[in-house]
């Protein structure tokens, strides 16, 4: 973390409750080729989600890598010779005297080869193609007592009363413990903490030592982000920030990690980052996530993170004395654990007690350049320190607490499958809990994906459920019609049952999420998200009734995609979803004549049928018979010139749109548009700020015909600097965000726009002038989830409440122009959001 919450792209019903006693005792105290990511392939299969809460043992598939096929047939250790990658004198991390990414895998490869304790594989690749390390760390195990420690680790998800009567299992069940590392770039100790950890309990002749490696299994993920690492930059080579990625999964370093969390199952996991002065030791601050079983979480967070506290206090250090918990130390809302975007609070989902640590001093950014080297390898040595000993301290709180914390696991998903409801937690629970810190979700029964023509979009449903499946959200398939709460099913139609053990997280992503702007006066990042409601399908809530039908687990979704007979008709495209765009673009690509008609309706001729069957095919998008409207306007294949985020620029590209980046400095360097026919401007250039010759060949391209799109308040500055559409652009608070409410507004730009939208620093449009249409509105009460206040200058959702969030036009020099005020490609979220923004390009380069 440790990012100012102003900075947000710089960088890149209450339930029935129980009620607990209070705990009277505290417990116990050069570039390398991506081999091409997937994005949600199924990686084990579901349970069956039989309705007599039968629960047979799911069946694990190893994770993507060659090294994991084995799976646990083999023993420990299970070593590779890890490839070795070429000197690197430019890695950042040599100036501060750390570990640089090629140094790595030999200190690995030399570790296993001294020690059978260690394993080292690789887990997936970075965006440029660097390895992802797992270590594992254990005492070596037979092949037979490593697939007795695999099922009890499934019995525990699967069957979670059985392992709790487990004797055995309660004696001999290895305490997993996952440590993951420099997930931020330019947060460089935890990887070197980490190393030392390894070499330590490698090494080790301590009988103590000996022991914890016979009752404990841990893993560390030494650097999840090599690339930014070796940068220096926070981000990933993508320019997404990995930890707030966890629940879109959009770049292969969270989705290896998401992986690993998965197969280990850990109890209890750390995430090491700096810089934030004082060392800082998670759980954070109110509001907390509402979906987890958080009695269980914080007794142990609590506990272990004053353990951590207590560890780098005997480093003897004067900058170590103490940590900042901000559960402690903090005011609500300063430092929370509410979105699941983070790699600890997306943890606790799948079981595990997750701890964000900061290690204190800063050595990045300005200080990085600035500082002597002497003073920057003296900062780096002690957050070395200060990453080890919280390393080390958290496996021993593993090893200390191992029985409870195996129980408290059980426990988890056990009130996940039984369908009890979450418990009330008592003041004092632990030191200083009340009534700020209680947060509760009411789990619905079941949720409902519809297949056929209830169904908004197919190729969304389903890539939806591959994703669900992908985080090991369980989803069955209805084998039969059935009715729910007073609606009709068609066989297909997917069921998540919420008597699960992960339930916590399949709510965290399909629920709408909620409202929290009274309870904190701000949030550290994101406030709302919803996988239900911004990623296209058709998602039903039923609260009480589960579907009453016959299922079958779903390992992947159905295959979507079709054509309507006969072959010589002309053929019909929505354009719902980002599949759908993508269909477009392929098409449009291979040179078939695309028209679209003033309606925004798509037609392929019947002789491009092959083509379009290929894109049906590949993309899971559903072509249907054209009507006998006029004809319409052939389309091109857009390019866009964007001044945008590497968010927007990814989706824009994902899209299959040919994109060039722009800034204020590459239009003043001598940009030109060419084959340019849209400029996208959301953030990164100033038309003041143009030079003369900047702004001529600006206007030559709107001359030209070139179209305009534009986002946010920098996208409406842009507007109202080069005299485009005659609206005011009022601006919400700037760290505002959420899921909105939306309604169709007038114009005829936006075809099919669903209900909902998403907003950050949200921005409306009062002052129409005739000549400019609503394309959307934010509805009447907008915020369905998330924070958003009124500011000392800004307004809040009342007074944006009916005003228009998308806005059209042809601007009096005839360009043809979109604001958008929402945030239709925030971080590669809101998927179902895409095709609007595909209408917007479409519209006003026609
Ligand atoms: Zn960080």
């Amino acid at each position: 973390m440790a990012v100012s919450r102003s900075v947000r792209r710089g960088l890149a019903a209450l339930a029935v409750l129980v009620t607990l006693p209070a705990l009277t005792t505290p417990v116990s105290a050069q570039e390398w080729s991506d081999p091409g990511a997937s994005g949600g392939g199924a990686h084990r299969e579901s349970g069956q989600l039989a309705r007599s809460g039968a629960t047979p043992a799911a069946t694990r598939l190893a994770t993507s890598d060659e090294n994991r096929q084995a799976g646990d047939q083999t023993g420990y250790p299970r070593q590779t010779r890890l490839r070795e990658f070429p000197e690197n004198p430019d890695d950042k991390a040599i100036k501060l005297g750390l570990t640089p990414y090629h140094d790595i895998a030999p200190q690995l490869n030399e570790l296993q080869e001294r020690s059978d304790r260690v394993s080292a594989e690789v887990v997936g690749r970075s965006t440029q193609g660097r390895d992802l390390y797992l270590v594992t760390l254990t005492a070596p195990e037979s092949p037979a007592e490593a697939a007795r420690q695999a099922r009890w680790r499934e019995l525990i998800e699967d069957d979670p009363s059985a392992a709790a009567g487990n004797e055995r299992l309660a004696r001999e069940y290895k305490a997993p413990v996952w440590i993951n590392a420099n997930i931020h770039g330019d947060e460089w100790e935890g990887t070197d903490g980490a190393l030392d950890v390894i070499e330590r309990l490698a090494t080790s002749t301590d009988e103590a030592d000996s022991d914890l490696l016979e009752s404990t299994r841990i893993y560390l993920t030494v650097t999840n982000n090599p690339d930014g690492r070796v940068a220096g930059t926070r981000a990933n080579a993508a320019g997404f920030d990995v930890n707030r990625d966890h629940i879109s999964s959009t770049q292969p370093e969270s989705r290896a990690v998401r992986d690993v969390l998965i197969e280990t199952q850990p109890l209890v996991m750390i995430d090491e980052h700096g810089y934030t002065g004082t060392t800082l030791i998670e759980p954070g601050t109110p509001p907390h996530g509402r979906d987890y079983e958080y009695d269980l979480y914080i007794k142990h967070a609590y506990e272990n993170a004053l353990g951590m506290e207590r560890a780098i206090g005997k480093l003897g250090h004067d900058e170590t004395e103490r940590a900042d918990i901000p559960f402690r130390d903090f005011e609500p809302g300063e430092w929370d654990d509410w979105p699941p975007i983070f790699t600890p609070m997306y943890s606790i989902y799948h079981g595990a007690v997750g701890h964000t640590v900061e290690v204190p001093l800063r050595v990045n950014r300005g200080e990085y350049e600035q500082l002597p080297v002497e003073e920057l390898r003296r900062r780096s040595d002690i957050n070395r320190d200060v990453a080890g000993a919280t390393i080390t301290s958290a496996i021993d709180y593993a090893e200390s607490n191992r029985a409870e914390l195996i129980d408290d696991q059980i426990e988890t998903f056990r009130r996940g499958w039984a369908g009890e409801p979450q418990r009330e937690i008592p003041d004092g629970y632990v030191p200083g809990f009340g009534e700020e810190d209680r947060y509760s979700a009411e789990f619905p029964r079941a949720y409902v994906i519809p297949a056929g023509d209830d169904q908004r979009s197919a190729s969304a449903a389903a890539r939806l459920v591959d994703h669900l499946v992908a985080h090991d959200v369980r989803v069955s398939r209805a084998e039969h019609t059935f009715h729910l709460d007073g609606q009709r099913y068609p066989k297909g139609s997917y069921v998540v049952d919420m008597h699960q053990p992960k339930r916590g997280l399949a709510n965290a992503m399909l629920s709408a999420g909620q409202d929290i702007s009274g309870d904190v006066p701000r949030m550290y990042d994101i406030s709302g998200w919803s996988l239900g409601l911004l990623w296209g399908a058709t998602v039903d809530v039923s609260a009480d009734e589960a579907p009453a039908v016959r299922t079958s687990p779903v390992a992947a979704a159905g295959p979507t995609g079709s054509l309507p007979p006969p072959a010589k008709a002309d053929l019909e495209l929505a354009l719902t979803d980002g599949a759908d765009v993508q269909a477009v673009t392929y098409l449009l690509d291979r040179g078939v004549e695309v028209t679209r008609g003033d309606d925004g309706t798509l037609v392929v001729p019947a002789s491009a049928r092959s083509e379009a069957a290929t894109a049906a095919d590949r993309f899971g998008v559903t072509f249907t018979k054209a009507g006998r409207g006029p004809a319409g306007t052939a389309l091109a294949a857009p390019v866009i010139a964007a001044a945008a985020s590497a968010d927007e620029l990814a989706v824009l590209r994902g899209l299959g749109f040919e994109v060039r980046p722009v800034s204020t400095a590459v239009l003043n360097e001598g940009f030109e548009f060419d084959d340019v026919s849209a400029l996208l401007v959301s953030t990164g250039l100033d038309h003041d700020a143009l030079t003369a010759e900047a702004k001529r060949r600006l206007q030559a391209f709107l001359d030209d015909g070139g179209g305009v799109i534009t986002r946010g308040g920098g996208g409406a500055a842009f507007n109202e600097a080069a005299g485009l559409l005659p609206v005011t652009a009022v601006e919400g608070r700037g760290d505002a965000n959420g899921v909105v409410s939306v309604t169709d507004g007038e114009g005829g730009v936006l075809d099919r726009a669903p209900a909902h939208s998403f907003v950050y620093s949200p921005v409306w449009f009062t002052g129409l002038a005739d000549s400019v249409t609503a394309e959307q509105r934010y509805a009447r009460d907008p915020l369905v989830a998330g924070h958003w206040l009124p500011g000392e200058a800004a307004g809040g959702p009342a007074e944006a409440a009916g005003e228009a969030s998308v806005v059209s036009g042809v601007s009096a020099g005839g360009t043809r122009t979109v604001l958008f005020g929402t945030e239709p490609m925030f971080r590669d979220h809101p998927k179902g959001l895409y095709a609007q923004v595909a209408d917007a390009v479409f519209w006003a380069t026609s």
